[in-house]
């Protein structure tokens, strides 16, 4: 503010430049990534010490229904160079796929402050260089078109306008640690909310103080429900666009209690208020530094299982206030807006919050132990019923997720694993490895208590060899073969040998196996039944059908994906069957044996004469007694 004031007026006194100078100093002192960051800019001359640019953002919505947010741009800059270059970041954190956000930007013009036309060019797929003749300061207008609701996407209509101001906002080259304004002249008498401080005077003007700030704040602009609770003195609110069977109280006092376990692990909240902005429609959840992004279907809020699964979206993208968006891997801020953002860590960022996320709810008393116990067995089948575990590792997945887990393929099933799906399994036995090799005076919750203090207190990143050794200090040993297995590698977990800690044992039953079988994902669409993926070892992957493969008939009678099921389970394995199948434009038939059904269920059970310290632990972990 002080920086910007001064700009503004003009001012040229020596004690200002100085005051000027000294603060951006201290600004660059901040943050020793930001000071990494800086190694790539351009260097200025040796003798002018840089100064920022101030950048103003108007952002408009004059005609909903067309789906163009209309965007005003000034930059004012002692330093403007001749030719500048203004970016559109190509992804938004959070969601690791480069998105190319500057394809929906229209009508791009730049003038300077009397109105004058200004020349530019596109030197490659997201910038534009413009000639500013001098000018201090420069006004550039574009629109972008905005019809995509998704949480790291925009979307204007006559509803609501929700935009990620990194799909939106244009950067100054090299200037990301820039402060900027952005003020938003709403449609109608819709309200505007996002996780940005306003500007003390002006009307629907909010500050950020650098680019990653602003790039983590959405807005909402719409004839939204506020609901407001506060907890341990810090504001909260809900800004709801779209009716739904929500009851508006108890979504406030269960995220209330939510808010309170993350505080109960790490002693504080590590902002000063914090916004959700959740639209009734779409799907998914998207973090951000003081907000989230949900959505989530206006009728899901019933039964209590369906509100179950809201209340776990909303506890994995809150626990994101502390895991990834303050306890940082590598790579993970201050970003990179034009290229992939690397790391292993996804499965700790990730996989670590979605366990969290159910670990919350089971400690907030908003799902029962067997709720917690259940969902994490279902997990486990999932995940060894999936060919890929073999194939591909955490760290793998975790930084292959800019080219795999965002673009999946019918082959995902065999060479892929989620770092979320198995990310959370590995979370938990490893939580589990530290609460039993310590006796139970120790857990993941003071892994992550750790990282936040010494990490995230001290302007840090974290790595992959960090996260081992904090864990291992936790656990009072060396942790090398369970990372090197479990993280690194592809090896079976052992459950048995970790959760037997707690007095618990994972039972496999194979309940299937006279069951006939012939082990292809179906898709039926428009009355046309198609194969849609084919895990590896079944049926179907050994006598040769096809993802793609259109199955008309079996046996003679059409296909549909009820007839399969009706007609196969009247059989036995063994028994042989004929498809008819259209494969590219070609009809033939394809005799098949039917195999039996080898997946296993899988299960919780206590140990039967479980000793008083598996008990112990056993409590500590669930809040709840072993059976
Ligand atoms: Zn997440």
């Amino acid at each position: 503010m002080e920086i910007a004031k001064a700009m503004q007026s003009k001012l040229t006194s020596k004690a200002i430049i100085l005051l000027i100078v000294s603060a951006i100093l201290f600004m660059y002192q901040e943050s020793p990534a930001q000071k990494k960051r800086s190694k790539t800019a351009r260097p200025a001359p040796v003798d002018v010490k840089p100064i920022m640019p101030e950048i103003a953002y108007k952002v408009m919505m004059s005609k909903p229904s067309t789906h163009y947010l209309e965007v005003e741009m000034s930059v004012h800059w002692a330093q403007m160079p001749e030719k500048v270059e203004l970016k559109m970041p190509v992804w938004t954190p959070g969601s690791y796929l480069v998105r190319e956000f500057a394809r929906h930007v229209m009508d791009f013009s730049a003038k300077n402050t009397v109105g004058i036309d200004l020349l530019w060019q596109k030197t490659n797929k997201n910038t534009w260089q413009i000639d500013t003749k001098s000018n201090k300061e420069i006004v550039v207008t574009y629109r972008v078109y905005a019809n995509e609701l998704t949480v790291r996407t925009n979307e204007l209509n006559d509803e609501h306008a929700f935009w990620n101001s990194s799909a939106l906002l244009l950067f100054v080259k090299d200037q990301l640690s820039a402060p900027s304004n952005v003020t938003v002249i709403p449609f109608g008498n819709w309200k505007v909310a996002t996780g940005l401080p306003r500007v003390e005077g002006q009307t629907n003007t909010f500050r950020a103080a650098n680019f990653d700030i602003l790039y983590d704040s959405p807005f909402e602009v719409s004839d939204y429900t506020e609901i407001a609770f506060v907890v341990e003195g810090k504001p909260h609110r809900y800004v709801i666009t779209g009716e739904g069977n929500y009851d508006p109280k108890k979504i406030a006092s269960d995220t209330a209690k939510i808010v309170k376990e993350a505080y109960n692990i790490f002693g504080e909240l590590p902002y000063e208020d914090y916004t959700f902005i959740l639209n009734l429609r779409g799907g998914g959840g998207l973090e951000h530094l003081n907000s989230t992004a949900l959505q989530f279907n206006r009728f899901g809020f019933k039964p209590k299982s369906r509100y179950e699964g809201f209340l776990g979206l909303v506890a994995h993208e809150y626990f994101h206030a502390f895991n990834v968006k303050r306890i940082k891997p590598d790579a993970l801020g201050p970003f990179d807006y034009e290229n992939e953002n690397y790391t292993k860590l996804l499965w700790v960022a990730e996989g670590g919050t979605e366990y969290y996320s159910n670990l919350l709810l089971r400690r907030a008393g908003l799902i029962t132990e067997s709720d917690f116990l259940n969902g994490r067995a279902s997990g486990i089948q999932q995940l060894q019923a999936r060919p890929g575990r073999l194939e591909m590792s955490l760290e793998e997945s975790s930084f292959d997720a800019w080219i795999k887990y965002y673009r999946p393929d019918e082959n995902a099933v065999n060479n892929q694993i989620s770092y979320y799906d198995k990310g959370e399994i590995v979370n938990m036995m490893l939580d589990l490895t530290i609460r039993n090799s310590s006796g139970g005076s120790k857990s993941l919750d003071d892994v992550m208590r750790h990282l936040y203090n010494e990490f995230y207190k001290k302007g840090k990143n974290y790595t992959p060899g960090d996260f081992q050794l904090t864990a291992e200090m936790r656990a009072g040993k060396s942790l090398d073969g369970f990372f090197a297995n479990y993280v690194r590698g592809t090896a079976e977990i052992d459950y048995n040998n970790i959760v037997s800690g707690i007095g618990l044992q994972l039972n496999e039953k194979q309940n299937n196996s006279n069951r006939p079988y012939i082990g292809a994902d179906f898709a039926e669409e428009n009355g046309r039944l198609t194969i849609r993926s084919i895990p590896a070892d079944t049926p179907a992957f050994e006598q040769g059908l096809n993802t793609g493969d259109q199955i008309v008939a079996i046996d003679g009678h059409r296909a549909s994906q009820n007839f399969v099921q009706s007609y196969v389970n009247d059989k036995r394995p063994g028994d042989k069957i004929t498809f008819t199948i259209f494969r590219f434009e070609k009809l033939r038939e394809l005799p098949f044996t039917l195999g039996g059904n080898m997946r296993k269920d899988f299960s919780f059970s206590s140990l039967a004469e479980p000793t008083e310290l598996q008990k112990k632990l056993y409590r500590d972990y669930l809040n709840g007694e072993l059976k």
